[in-house]
This record gives C-alpha cells, sequence and structure tokens, in this order.
C-alpha cells in the first residue's frame, strides 16, 4: 500500500464541480484581482473565527508582514517568536527590519514556552508572535498575560491552525490580530497562494487593506508606500467553497488522529501532546521517535511517506544563525529537531491506512 503524505486530489474530487464553476464565474465576471470572490470569503472566514474583520491578502507570510508593519514594528524593534516554527514566522519580522528574538519551546504543547518569554523582553520588544503549531493553539491566557504587562502586542501566527479553538474561543482574536496562511497543504488550502489577517481593530484592518494594496484606499491615492499583497479571484473562489467544507474536513483529521492514538499506543514512541481545553486542528500528527532517520527510511520502503516540521530550530538555521543565539541555548526546540517525525495526516486519509502507517511503523520501530 502506498500513503503519501498529503492527498489533495482525493479533496479535488469532492469538490471538483463547485470549484469548476466558481473559477468560472471569475473568468466571466473578470474578476482577476480581489473581486466579489475574495469579498465573500473574506466575510465568511472572519464570521467563521469571530472576528469583526477578515483581509485576504497574497500569502501567510504577507499576512504576518503586512499585521507586524500595521502593528508598527519597525527597525530596531524586537519581535519574540519561537524557534520551533516555520521559517515566514520570523522572516517577517525581518522584512520590517526588525529583529526576532527567538524563545523555545514547551515540552507541554511543542508551541512557545510562556514561561520562556518574560525573560526576553526588553524595552525594544514590539510585539510577540506565539504561532499554533501543528494546529494546536499555543497557551494564550499566560501569553497575554505577559504581553499585557509589559505593553507588547500579540500577532497569533494560524497559518497551521484554521478552525482551531482555545478554552472554546477560536483562534486568530485572543491578541490584535491574526495571520492565516492558504497555502494548497494547509488545512484551508487555495489553489496557489494565499493568506488573511484577521482583527477586531477596525484602525489595524484598514491599515493591512491599504498595505496590501500599495498603500491606498482609493485607487492612486497612495497615503504611505505599501505593497502588492492583493489576494487573487481565483483563489477567493476556491476558498469560499472549501470554505463550505472546513469544519467537516477538520473533523475528520481529528477522527484520523483519535484512530492513530489507538493504533499506536503501544508502539516506543511519543505521540502528540493534545491539551483538553483545546480544539486542536491537526495540521500535522507529529510522533517522537530515536533512530528518526532509520524509522523514515523503514517507512519509505514500505510506501509511507513521512516528513520533518522542522528538522532545524531557526535559531540555528544558515539565516539566522548570525544573531548569535548558538546550540544549547533552546534545548528543547534543539531536542525535538532531532527525534521529531511527522505522519501521513489529511481529512480523507482512511482507517485502512492508519493501520497501515501503524504495522509499518511497529516494524520499523523494532
Ligand atoms: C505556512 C506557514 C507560514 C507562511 O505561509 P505562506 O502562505 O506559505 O507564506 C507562516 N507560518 C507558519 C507557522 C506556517 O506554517
Amino acid at each position: 500500500m502506498n500513503v503519501p503524505f498529503v492527498d489533495l486530489k482525493a479533496q479535488y474530487k469532492q469538490i471538483k464541480d463547485e470549484v469548476t464553476a466558481a473559477l468560472t464565474k471569475v473568468m466571466e465576471n473578470t474578476a482577476f484581482v480581489l473581486g466579489d470572490a475574495v469579498k465573500s470569503f473574506e466575510a465568511a472566514f472572519a464570521t467563521h473565527h469571530g472576528a469583526k474583520h477578515c483581509v485576504a491578502v497574497s500569502s501567510g507570510t504577507a499576512a504576518l508582514h503586512a499585521a507586524l508593519l500595521a502593528l508598527g514594528v519597525g527597525p530596531d524593534d524586537e519581535v519574540i517568536v519561537p524557534a520551533n516554527t516555520f521559517i515566514a514566522t520570523a522572516e517577517a519580522v525581518s522584512h520590517c527590519g526588525a529583529r526576532p528574538v527567538f524563545v523555545d519551546a514547551s515540552e507541554t504543547d511543542y508551541c512557545i514556552d510562556p514561561e520562556k518569554i518574560e525573560p526576553t523582553i526588553t524595552a525594544r520588544t514590539k510585539a510577540i508572535v506565539p504561532v499554533h503549531l501543528y494546529g494546536q493553539p499555543a497557551e494564550m491566557e499566560p501569553i497575554l498575560a505577559v504581553a499585557d504587562s509589559h505593553g507588547v502586542a500579540v500577532l497569533e501566527d494560524c497559518a497551521q491552525a484554521h478552525d482551531a479553538a482555545y478554552k472554546g474561543t477560536k483562534v486568530g482574536t485572543f491578541g490584535r490580530a491574526g495571520a492565516f496562511s492558504f497555502y494548497p497543504g494547509k488545512n484551508l488550502g487555495a489553489y496557489g497562494e494565499g493568506g488573511a489577517v484577521v482583527t477586531n481593530d477596525d484602525d489595524l484592518a484598514e491599515r493591512v487593506r491599504m498595505l496590501r494594496d500599495h498603500g491606498s484606499a482609493k485607487k492612486y491615492y497612495h497615503d504611505f508606500v505599501g505593497y502588492n499583497y492583493r489576494m487573487s479571484g481565483f483563489q477567493g473562489a476556491v476558498l469560499g467553497v472549501k470554505m463550505n467544507y472546513l469544519v467537516q474536513w477538520t473533523d475528520q483529521r481529528r477522527s484520523a488522529a483519535a484512530t492513530y492514538r489507538q493504533v499506536l499506543a503501544d508502539l516506543p514512541l511519543v505521540l502528540p501532546p493534545d491539551k483538553d481545553h483545546v480544539r486542536h486542528v491537526y495540521h500535522l500528527f507529529v510522533v517522537r521517535v530515536e533512530h528518526r532517520d532509520a524509522v523514515m527510511a523503514a517507512l519509505k520502503d514500505k510506501g509511507v511517506a513521512s516528513g520533518i516540521h522542522y528538522p532545524i530550530p531557526l535559531h540555528l538555521t544558515g539565516a539566522y544563525s548570525a544573531l548569535g543565539c548558538g546550540e544549547g541555548a533552546l534545548p528543547v526546540s534543539e531536542r525535538l529537531g532531532g527525534n521529531i517525525v511527522s505522519l501521513p495526516m489529511y481529512p480523507e486519509l482512511s482507517d485502512e491506512m492508519i493501520e497501515y502507517v501503524a504495522s509499518s511503523l511497529k516494524e520499523a520501530l523494532v
């Protein structure tokens, strides 16, 4: 049996006709950039996440960048980010001319460790960007408490956490804003690049809206230097269709995760942490094993794909090694980088496939 890491074709088959009709409508209206499809997706996405505003942009990285700029992050500022995340979280900070300050992960959820934030706060700290990693919300209560006590803004990186919730509330508006990605492989994926900023703050939403469109609120009147971060009409149309399936697909991911937990329970590996006060949306199902490279190779021989998210914590990557946060500085993130492995995870993953992954893993681990 072959078990791919993700299977975007399976999902396409389910919604093919609806997507084709939505894309055709964009062409008939020649609404290729922003337009009605994007506008109605923005409204649906804002409502789903309990936010007053959603501003659709061209990628998750653009969403993070525009949100940080709208929060006033600029040269000489510092922004606190986890070391255990995709590089875009830190890149967006760098794009503002600011400096990412890396904080270690917590063993309880692999997200930023709230207790390790305060010692890194300085007079230059402008914002904290917790990442809801692998689909599991970070500990927002203690993070907001430390941010508030120092007058520092919080921007949630929700790129892996569509439809996730913390203590019954959807992610995205715990801090000043939330940034989402609609990269095709994300839990809500476009057919190209896409992203969005959600916020309850009217001014912040307006600044992001202008930043995405060359600093203008009215065509050819440019109040400041902005960017071309607009979402394409096609992406808005695809996302609008997919929005109606998000909860169903998320529940399917959660059910696949529950099955994984049952069939992997007796194997010598560490199952993903799952806090009971969150809705974990399982963008990734990440286990920890000894001798990871050998295990991944054995899985590959069995036709089971796997991945590492992420092999090198950001403070040790070539892009950020010059910041001087060297090896040994963030031990939890470094340990995770050495033994995590992501197993296949997508809504259409069948019980039969999960059982095959488990039996392959069992052989690989002995
Ligand atoms: C995917 C991702 C991003 C970037 O999103 P793009 O749409 O690829 O630019 C940012 N942060 C995290 C945690 C991500 O997983």
